[in-house]
C-alpha cells in the first residue's frame, strides 16, 4: 500500500469510527468506501497502536453465521485533551478523553481582561494543571490543548493577528502556549470553535451551509460551506464583526470605523448609555448595561433608541450574509441574557424583509444559547482532531 494511501485509509478510518461511536469492521468498509482487506489491515495497525479497541456488540451479532461479534470504538484511555475558551473575565475549560467523553470542567477568573501573550500562556497553564488535577491527572497526560479566542487568527500555526484579550498584536501565540505548557496547543478563533462543534455535535450535523453568529463582547461568526469549516486565505475570513454597516463611522475597537461590533457589542452600547436620564456613569460595566437595557424595555426613548439601532443594524447584517451565502439554516450562539434584544422578533423581522425575496422560505433563524463549557468543548474536539493527526503520523509509514 502506498504510504499517501495508507496514511488517507487510516484518518479517513479512524474518523469512521468516531462519527458512528460503534461499528463493525464490514460497515467500515461500505461507509468509507475503502477495500475490506483493507480495512482489515489498517484497522489491526489502529488496534495495536491502542487508539481503537475492540468491544462486544451489543446485539452480540449472528454466531451461527460465523460473523464477527465485535464492534470498533475509539478508545477512551488513548489521549486526554483539554479545550481552553478564554472570555472577556475567565477561563472555561474541559478535560475530556480520547472518545470525546468529559472527565473534568474547570471555570476561573482571569486576573485582567487584557493580558500579555505570556501572562495569558501562564494563566492557561495554571488553569490546565488545575483541570487535570481535578481528574486526578497531570499535565504530562495531556496530549494537547485546543484554544478558542476572540479576534483574527491562523488557525494552522496558532498566529494571532490581534485579539481583544491580548495586548500585542501578530503573535505566534500557538507557539508561546505550546512552550509554556510544554504540550501541543492549538489555537482558533472562538467562533470558528462553536461553528466545529455546531457541524461535529450540534445543530450544524445535516446541514451542508451554515453560519454560526457568536454574540459575547464582540460579534463572532463560523461559516460553514459545503461541510467545511471556511477560514479565508489569511485565516480571516468571516469576520462578520468588523463587517463595514457604516461609512466614517463608530470607531471599533480594532481600530477601523463603521463596524457592526462598534454598534452592537457591550462596549459600543456602553459608549452611549451616559446620554440616558439617571444613568451612573461611576457604576460597574456590567451594571451600567443592565441599567441601560433596563431602561430601553421600559420605553425610555434615549435608552431604546440605542438599543433599536444596535438590533436594526444587526438585522442588516445578517440580511447581507443571506443575500452572499444563502445559508440553510443561521445559528445565533450566545449565552448571556443581555443580549437578548438581538434576538427581538423586530430584528429576525427585519431580516427577513431585506434579503432577497424569493419564491421559497428564508434560512432559517435559530437561537442556540451556549454555556461557556460548550464553547471549551469545542476547543477541545479542536485538539482531538488535532491530536488523532499526531497519533496517526507517530504510527509512521510501516505496517505494524
Ligand atoms: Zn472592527
Amino acid at each position: 500500500m502506498a504510504v499517501l494511501q495508507r496514511e488517507y485509509g487510516r484518518r479517513a478510518l479512524l474518523q469512521q469510527i468516531r462519527l458512528s461511536g460503534r461499528i463493525p469492521r464490514i460497515e467500515l468498509a461500505d461507509k468509507t468506501g475503502i477495500s475490506r482487506a483493507t480495512v482489515t489491515t489498517i484497522t489491526a495497525e489502529l488496534l495495536q497502536s491502542g487508539l481503537i479497541e475492540e468491544v462486544p456488540r451489543a446485539d452480540g451479532g449472528d454466531a451461527r453465521r460465523g460473523r464477527p461479534r465485535v464492534d470498533l470504538k475509539i478508545r477512551g484511555a488513548a489521549r486526554l485533551v483539554a479545550g481552553v475558551k478564554i472570555s472577556q473575565h475567565r477561563l472555561s475549560l474541559v478535560l475530556l478523553d480520547f472518545e470525546g467523553s468529559q472527565l473534568a470542567t474547570l471555570e476561573t477568573d482571569l486576573p485582567a481582561p487584557v493580558l500579555s501573550p505570556q501572562q495569558m500562556a501562564e494563566a492557561i497553564r495554571t488553569a490546565v494543571a488545575r483541570l487535570a488535577e481535578t481528574a486526578g491527572r497531570s499535565v504530562e497526560e495531556v496530549s494537547g490543548v485546543g484554544v478558542g479566542i476572540a479576534g483574527l487568527v491562523e488557525a494552522g500555526d496558532g498566529f494571532v493577528h490581534w485579539s481583544p484579550s491580548l495586548t500585542d498584536r501578530n503573535v505566534q501565540f500557538g507557539a508561546v502556549l505550546a512552550a509554556e505548557l510544554g504540550r501541543p496547543a492549538f489555537v482558533d478563533n472562538d467562533a470558528n470553535l462553536v461553528a466545529e462543534a455546531e457541524r461535529l455535535f450540534g445543530l450544524g450535523q445535516s446541514q451542508s451551509d451554515f453560519i454560526v453568529i457568536t454574540i459575547e463582547s464582540g460579534v463572532g461568526m463560523g461559516l460553514v460551506l459545503g461541510g467545511e469549516l471556511y477560514r479565508g486565505s489569511r485565516g480571516c475570513g468571516a469576520e462578520f464583526g468588523h463587517t463595514k454597516v457604516h461609512l466614517d463611522g463608530a470607531l471599533c475597537r480594532c481600530g477601523q470605523r463603521g463596524c457592526l461590533e462598534a454598534y452592537v457589542a457591550d462596549y459600543a452600547l456602553l459608549r452611549e448609555a451616559a446620554i440616558v436620564p439617571g444613568a451612573d456613569p461611576t457604576a460597574e460595566p456590567a451594571k451600567r448595561l443592565e441599567a441601560l437595557l433596563k431602561a430601553a424595555r421600559s420605553g425610555e426613548p434615549a435608552a431604546k433608541s440605542i438599543v433599536d439601532r444596535a438590533g436594526r443594524m444587526f438585522a442588516m447584517g445578517l440580511a447581507n450574509l443571506v443575500n452572499i451565502f444563502d445559508p440553510a439554516l443561521i445559528i445565533l450562539a450566545g449565552e448571556q441574557m443581555q443580549f437578548d434584544h438581538l434576538y427581538a422578533d423586530t430584528v429576525l423581522g427585519a431580516i427577513r424583509t431585506s434579503i432577497v425575496q424569493v419564491d421559497k422560505p428564508p434560512p432559517e433563524v435559530v437561537i442556540h444559547k451556549w454555556g461557556d463549557l460548550m464553547w471549551a468543548r469545542g476547543a477541545a474536539a479542536y485538539a482531538l482532531d488535532q491530536v488523532s493527526d499526531l497519533a496517526l503520523a507517530e504510527m509512521g509509514d510501516h505496517a505494524a
